[in-house]
């Protein structure tokens, strides 16, 4: 546990309630307020239907995270006393929304390691395609099924890794706009931030293969870490500097730009990777990392292309301004052809062609 082996993680005061164990969906309708809404995706309730009684639950499958369109659905949803969110990313998020909407009792249940949302205090909505944290939920709990986690694909599953080495290139980027004098006023640097981030990012670190493996210690390391990283933003007083940079950026233009939909680790991880670079700071070992841990970020294995890489990253400098995202290298760094070659090269060295 994180709590035991990390007596410099300052504050824990603030994470959400997260038990681990088997057979936890079975139990949601032994307790949860009755009737509630599962907020979920089509294949999810599939597979996790026959847990519920079609008295007490009824299914919200999700189609959309865009906040004016959910905004419209939260008029049509059936009376109901509680929400359970079961899935990844979309469904933890939508279900926030949700029980924030209508001010309910929210649990949530992750299906997978993909993101750190289930940790988070606000849904991560789309508004013109553009990303915005809107809400505020704090679950009952957050329940961790080993069989259900490890039922997931395994690459969804280690993709996770993104929302904590990703903690590396925020770093960089926050003691660049340090340097140069370009912190927001609202974010000064702050190493104990930083040094708290890193013990988080450090203890995943020692722990790559059993991620890899997805075995409980791998999902007991990861989802810590994401349950820490989750509620950071809100416990660093909505300060997201030390947590997120150049990584997600490029994520968020690549979606920008080719309006592809992605499994997050994967154009994180890349922008993990090409944003080390950029800053010159242990990039060989961040390369290594991702590929040991098993995330595919081979522009090929995300249904895009390196020219689709190149016009997100030589375009990124205008993007995060148009974007109002935070300083860092993004902003500065001229990004060439010949930075492109050397990242695709790298890149196809790592994980072959
Ligand atoms: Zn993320």
């Amino acid at each position: 546990m994180i709590e035991l082996t990390n007596p410099s993680i300052a504050s824990l005061g603030g994470l959400f309630p997260t038990i681990y164990g088997r057979n936890l969906i079975g139990e949601l309708a032994n307790f949860v307020h009755r009737p509630f809404l599962v907020v979920t995706m089509e294949d999810l309730w599939e597979r996790f239907a026959h847990h519920f009684d079609g008295a007490v639950a009824q299914p919200y499958l999700v189609t959309t995270i865009d906040g004016d369109e959910l905004e419209r659905e939260v008029a049509a949803l059936p009376p109901c006393n509680a929400i359970v969110g079961l899935g990844g990313g979309q469904a933890v998020d939508v279900a926030k929304f949700f029980a924030w909407s209508l001010r309910l009792p929210l649990f949530q249940v992750p299906t997978s390691m993909s993101v750190n949302a289930p940790f988070g205090h606000r849904a991560g909505l789309r508004f013109g395609g553009n990303v915005r944290y809107m809400g505020w939920a704090v679950p009952q709990a957050v329940y961790v099924d080993f069989d259900v986690i490890q039922s997931a694909p395994p690459l969804i599953n280690r993709s996770g890794v993104c929302e904590i080495f990703c903690y590396h290139t925020a770093h960089a980027d926050w003691r660049l706009a340090h340097v140069r004098g370009k912190t927001e006023s609202k974010w000064p640097f702050d190493e104990a931030l930083v040094a708290e981030a890193k013990s988080v990012l450090d203890l995943v670190m020692s722990k790559l293969d059993d991620i890899h493996a997805v075995n409980e210690e791998g999902i007991r390391t990861l989802m810590n870490a994401n349950r820490w990283g989750g509620a950071a933003f809100h416990n660093a007083g909505w300060n997201p500097r030390h947590i997120e940079g150049i990584d997600h950026f490029l994520f968020y233009a690549l979606e920008y730009y080719t309006g592809k939909k992605f499994i997050h680790g994967q154009p994180v991880c890349l922008g993990i990777y090409a944003g080390s670079l950029l800053h010159g700071e242990r990039a060989d070992e961040m390369l290594e990392a991702i590929h040991r841990v098993g995330v595919d970020i081979r522009p090929e294995a995300m249904g895009i292309s390196w020219d689709d890489v190149g016009h997100a990253l030589m375009n990124l400098s205008g993007f995060v301004r148009q974007a109002g995202l935070w300083y860092g290298i993004a902003h500065e760094a001229t990004i060439t052809d010949a930075f492109v070659n050397r990242l695709r090269e790298a890149v196809t060295e790592k994980f072959g062609s």
